[in-house]
């Protein structure tokens, strides 16, 4: 296993809402990722880079191009299905998830992959240059700057992320592979915004800001410090916290399938969405897998209150049918009042 150290995630100082966003979506990969809008130098890209170390072991078909599922025969890519098919095993191996970058500068054939025509009409066999969706099959995608992606790259990632396949297409030829990933993006609303057909994508929504506590930016500072000066040391202090979080995170994956909730729990989150006037009934659905699991994450076997009121700030801001994202401090008081009930 080798992983390059970036920052350790535990040393991020506040900014709870984007790193339990992040954990979140690494317990539950349907989630359906998450944006993070913010100023420059708030932590969001080190965030995304640090939560690479958490990652947890998963087993995929080894030597597969695209990392398939074992023992998920229903999405296996067409060379594992053929490698079934002439009676061979696929062997698996367990390696850790991973963050893959896609540049903002990525041209639509950097992202999707190639596909050899000349070779496909010479010898009739289909020969696929993989792109960066074929390592983001299962692992985490990221853009930075989100919002400045070419609108071709958007249209072929909303495709993407629908279907958990990407599909090439050239001169009648084409070629499929699964690229189911984990899409989080971070963007400086600043510097325009982002396409509301992509916004709806993501899961789960959260704006940073920079500390204004003096305590807190000291503390900011400080870390930071100690990790510019040694790297080394700074990762062995922090070690323990990484490895509390890493199994805290593992924990919550095996607890997962075992949460349940009530008829009250969805009837909450129903009067929660038309309280809000969010668009649609993805919002329901993903506040309510947003709860599930925060409860797993919180160790219970149950979702409860508190799971709904933070899932409801996690889901609902970007859904919101009236000014999405400017009511930053959207009306809470109101959720709360509907959880007293
Ligand atoms: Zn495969």
């Amino acid at each position: 296993m080798n992983r390059k150290k970036t920052y350790c995630f535990t040393a991020i100082v506040g900014q709870e809402d984007m790193k339990t966003a992040l954990i979140l979506n690494v317990i539950n990969p349907g989630l359906g990722g998450v944006l993070i809008r913010g100023e420059k130098g708030t932590a969001k890209s080190t965030a995304v880079r640090a939560l690479a170390e958490l990652l947890p072991l998963r087993r995929q078909v080894k030597g597969c191009r695209f990392g398939c599922d074992p023992d998920d025969a229903a999405h296996l890519c067409d060379e594992c299905r053929a490698r079934l098919e002439r009676g061979e095993i696929l062997e698996a191996e367990e390696q850790p998830m991973r963050v893959i970058d896609l540049p903002v500068s990525a041209t639509e054939d950097r992202v999707v992959g190639t596909l050899d025509i000349e070779h496909a009409i010479k010898t009739g066999e289909k020969k696929f240059e993989t792109g960066i969706l074929a390592g983001a099959n299962r692992n985490i995608l990221y853009v930075d700057e989100v919002n400045l992606l070419d609108d071709h790259v958007v249209d072929v990632l909303l495709d993407s992320a629908a279907m958990g396949v990407n599909t090439v297409e050239r001169e009648g030829v084409s070629y499929s592979h699964p690229a189911a990933f984990i899409l989080v993006g971070t963007m400086n609303p600043e510097e325009g915004d982002l396409r509301p057909q992509l916004i709806d994508r993501f899961g789960l929504s959260v704006t940073v800001a920079g500390e204004h506590e003096v305590e807190r930016r000291v503390e900011v500072l400080e870390n930071r410090l100690k990790y510019e000066n040694d790297p080394e040391a700074f990762f062995q202090e922090y070690e323990p916290k990484q490895a509390e979080l890493r199994a805290r995170i593992s924990e919550a994956c095996a607890r997962l399938p075992k949460v349940t909730y009530s008829r009250a729990v969805m009837e909450l989150i129903a009067k929660i969405c038309i309280q809000l006037e969010v668009d649609g009934h993805r919002a329901d659905i993903v506040m309510l897998k947003t709860a599930v699991t925060l409860a797993a994450y919180h160790g219970k076997d149950q979702v409860e209150k508190e799971e709904i009121l933070q899932a409801a700030r996690l889901a609902l801001p970007h859904r919101m049918r009236r000014r999405p994202f400017e009511d930053a401090q959207f009306d809470f008081s109101r959720i709360e009042e509907l959880l007293r009930e």
